[in-house]
Formats: C-alpha cells, sequence, structure tokens
C-alpha cells in the first residue's frame, strides 16, 4: 500500500470554473492560464476540463511544447515572452503567441530569420513595476516592432498589480487607455480579480481575459470573497487518511515544541500528510480540516509526513472514527463537504494561490 495520501484533481469544477469564467468575460475571448504546471494541478489533467477555453497562457517552453503534443491547435501565449534567442525558433515551430516587455526582446524579434511572421502582445507597465514598456515609451517601443518583418500582428496587454482589493484598477486603466488610445490591436488586462470583479467594463474585459486561479476554485479576492460566493468549484482536493490515534490525558501535549497542551481529555488523530506533501508547516492548531466529511481543527504543530487533528466533534456526534478514517486537507470530502484550499491557505498567512502551486511531488494525483 502506497501512504494514503492522494491529490484529486476535478475535471468537471474546472469545466465549471471556465463556464464561470466566460460568463464573467461576456464577450472577451478567455485564455486559460496554466502556467506553473496550471497551478499544481499537471497540464494535461488540466487541459481534459479547459480544452474549451479559447487560448491558453503559461511561461514555459516545455508546457507549450506539452500543449502541442497533447493536441492543442489553438492559440498559445508566453506570458513573460522569450528568455533567449533560440527561444524564438521555438515560437515559430509552435506557432507560439508570445509577450514582448522589453527591449532585449524586440532585439532578439530583428535577428530572427522567419517566413512566418510572429503575433506578439506588446505589454506596457502600468504601475506594477514588473515586467513592460513605461507607458511613455509604450509607442516607441510599438513602432519599433511594427516596423519587423518578423511580427504579424500586436496586440496590446498588461497587468493590474491591485484588481483584488481596495485600491483597484482606475489609475492603471487610465494610464493604459490614455497611452493606447489611437493604436491598433486586441487588447487583454484582466486577470480573474479584474474578470470577476470589474469585467462589467467593456474596456477592463477587452478582447481577452487571462483567467488563471478562478478557473481552479480559488477565489482571487478571498479576503472579501469565498469561492463558494463566486460560484467557483475546488478543482483539487487534497486527502488522506488516519493512520493512527492517540488518547490523550489533561496536560498531555501533541508533536514537536508540545505546542498544543490539551486542556481535556480527548482523541487525536494522526493524518498522513505533512509539509513535505505540500501542506503548510505554517498552519497553526484550529487550521479547518474535515474527517470524513466532519469539520474539525488541526492540532500542533504540522510534521514532514503527518500532521495531528481533533476528534473530539466526532467522537461527540457519536460517529465511528479512527484508524482509515477519511482526512480532506481541502477541497471536497466523500460526503460532498467543502473546505476551501482559500481558508487553509489564510491560517498560513498566504493564498491558495501558493498551497496548489507547492503541492509536492511525491503525492499521487489523478483526475475524475
Ligand atoms: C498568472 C497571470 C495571470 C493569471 O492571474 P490569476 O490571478 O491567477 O487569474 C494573468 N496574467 C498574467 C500576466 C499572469 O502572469
Amino acid at each position: 500500500m502506497p501512504r494514503p495520501i492522494h491529490a484529486t484533481v476535478h475535471t468537471q469544477a474546472l469545466r465549471h470554473n471556465l463556464q464561470r469564467a466566460r460568463q464573467a468575460a461576456l464577450d472577451a475571448r478567455v485564455w486559460a492560464v496554466v502556467k506553473a504546471n496550471a497551478y499544481g494541478h499537471g497540464i494535461a489533467r488540466a487541459f481534459e476540463g479547459l480544452r474549451g477555453a479559447d487560448g491558453f497562457a503559461l511561461l514555459d517552453l516545455n508546457e507549450a511544447q506539452t500543449l502541442r503534443d497533447l493536441g492543442w491547435r489553438g492559440p498559445i501565449l508566453l506570458l513573460e515572452g522569450v528568455f533567449e534567442q533560440r527561444d524564438l525558433e521555438l515560437c515559430s515551430r509552435l506557432d507560439l503567441w508570445h509577450t514582448v516587455h522589453c527591449e532585449q526582446q524586440i532585439d532578439m524579434l530583428s535577428q530572427h530569420k522567419t517566413n512566418v511572421p510572429q503575433r506578439v502582445f506588446l505589454k506596457m507597465n502600468s504601475g506594477m513595476n514588473r515586467l513592460g514598456f513605461a507607458p511613455h515609451s509604450y509607442r516607441s517601443a510599438w513602432t519599433r516592432l511594427n516596423a519587423l518583418p518578423q511580427v504579424d500582428e500586436i496586440s496590446l496587454m498588461a497587468h493590474f498589480s491591485d484588481a483584488d482589493g481596495d485600491k483597484g484598477i482606475a489609475q492603471q486603466m487610465q494610464l493604459f487607455q490614455q497611452f493606447t488610445q489611437d493604436l491598433p490591436g486586441e487588447r487583454s488586462l484582466s486577470n480573474s480579480a479584474a474578470m470577476l470583479r470589474h469585467c462589467g467594463a467593456a474596456e477592463v474585459r477587452a478582447d481577452w481575459v487571462r483567467a488563471g486561479i478562478a478557473l481552479y476554485g480559488s477565489a482571487p479576492d478571498a479576503a472579501q470573497h469565498s469561492a463558494t460566493e463566486w460560484d467557483l468549484q475546488p478543482a483539487m482536493t487534497l486527502s488522506s487518511k488516519i493512520i493512527g490515534t492517540q488518547q490523550l490525558a489533561l496536560g498531555d501535549s501533541v508533536g514537536y515544541g508540545s505546542s498544543f497542551v490539551a486542556q481535556a481529555p480527548m482523541l487525536v488523530g494522526v493524518a498522513a500528510c505533512g509539509y513535505a506533501d505540500g501542506y503548510p508547516r505554517l498552519c497553526p492548531t484550529g487550521t479547518p480540516v474535515l474527517v470524513n466529511g466532519v469539520r474539525t481543527r488541526t492540532l500542533g504543530r504540522v510534521s514532514m509526513d503527518m500532521l495531528a487533528v481533533d476528534l473530539t466533534p466526532l467522537q461527540q456526534a457519536g460517529a465511528a472514527v479512527g484508524f482509515g478514517s477519511e482526512v480532506t486537507l481541502w477541497g471536497r470530502s466523500h460526503s460532498g463537504a467543502l473546505l476551501s484550499i482559500d481558508e487553509v491557505a489564510s491560517a498560513a498567512g498566504t493564498l491558495g494561490y501558493e498551497l496548489m502551486c507547492a503541492l509536492a511531488a511525491r503525492v499521487p494525483t489523478s483526475a475524475d
């Protein structure tokens, strides 16, 4: 028997979430963002649920190759563009669209030998200060690109820093519009947060939205809305089993550092899941967890391969619980009970994004 930990990718949930993205994006086309191995879900598994998207956006050329190998003939966009000259050959061979965010990428394009001109997305730095041309140099970058025989169509792109929060997108929208007003080409601005929160406005949805986290069933603004409130379904369940139990007396402690001390006699279950599986060590006592679909809490420190859960609520309810009981770390239990990855992330002081991407390679994963 392998360790009982397992991740399940829910193909139907991916389809549902893509449908939700389409609703929110209205007339815009939807890029399914599948970078980072489809946010930890696995490119091939995610592709099964997301093949109804208008295109796939990612970073790694080998992930683009995987999509082509899976038979995807539609658009693929490299969100960071190319990293070195020879990447452009792969763009030509695999018919990849790519972001151009700096002069060096234009230099590389100008030296690329091809008979088939490429489609590029010219990125503006509208305030995030990560990648992109400053608004004032955007037009000269466009003009330079437009003069290259290697370039076919130029689309315009920017990325919001605060679509999920109170600062919002108004300032960045204003900059983007001011400096692109009379430039031709399709436009792409919105990530999941902008798509769900701001895409009522036609200029925000533009021609393409870039949906990532929402497709995987996590809320892009978890501090304000839950995934359920956005009608998103978890695309990943991380489950395991109780592999041992301990009856604690008053004053007994659990785990490294004895950080949890029992205030009364209680039954503790030990689940086969730890930080080496991708479960955050930072989750404190009290992090929500489901046992046989019943909500309870973790106890003490998460160790490398195990964590402890409080079985008192199940015992009190008269439920049979112990060795072999189902533990749902996040996602959906067999009984259909939900525990959002965002709740676990929040307990660890992080986001659903980080947890799904950090699922460890040692966790066997399958799709349903
Ligand atoms: C990752 C990424 C997205 C998707 O963001 P989500 O918040 O996951 O929807 C969109 N655009 C760019 C440029 C990205 O890098």
